[in-house]
């Protein structure tokens, strides 16, 4: 079910307009609103799961994983690499409690991360 207040559900829904550019039944990425590298994709699962250590569906993590490969290849970062990130609760920076794995692109990635 979507959460009334969730802007990731929104995207979901068409209610927040965003820049699309892989979807299937379960999973949506789109573009980042404050990118971070040159390419800066959030994927997310239709469902609203509110973070990492919500989630109870581990082939369902499994199959976010694979899309995400996917979607790496399509936008053509596979093949110099790319970051995945999946900030959760407090201390991991979560400030949308809809769950969301970064990718980033691009560019060089540092570490560690701040
Ligand atoms: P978090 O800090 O929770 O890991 O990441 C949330 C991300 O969502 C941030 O990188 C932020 O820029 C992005 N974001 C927040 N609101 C919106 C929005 O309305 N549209 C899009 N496309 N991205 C958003
Ligand atoms: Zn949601």
């Amino acid at each position: 079910m979507p959460e009334a207040d969730c802007i990731f559900c929104k995207v979901v829904s068409g209610a927040i307009p965003a820049t699309v550019v892989k979807r299937d039944p379960h999973f949506v990425a789109f573009k980042d609103i404050n990118a971070q590298a040159p390419t800066h994709l959030l994927v997310i699962p239709t469902e609203h799961i509110t973070s990492l250590d919500q989630a109870r569906d581990d082939a369902m993590l499994g199959r976010l994983l694979g899309f995400t490969r996917e979607l790496a290849r399509d936008v053509g970062i596979a093949e110099r690499g790319y970051r995945v990130v999946v900030n959760t609760k407090a201390d991991g920076g979560q400030t949308v409690h809809h769950l969301h794995l970064h990718v980033l692109g691009g560019r060089f990635m540092t570490w560690p991360p701040g």
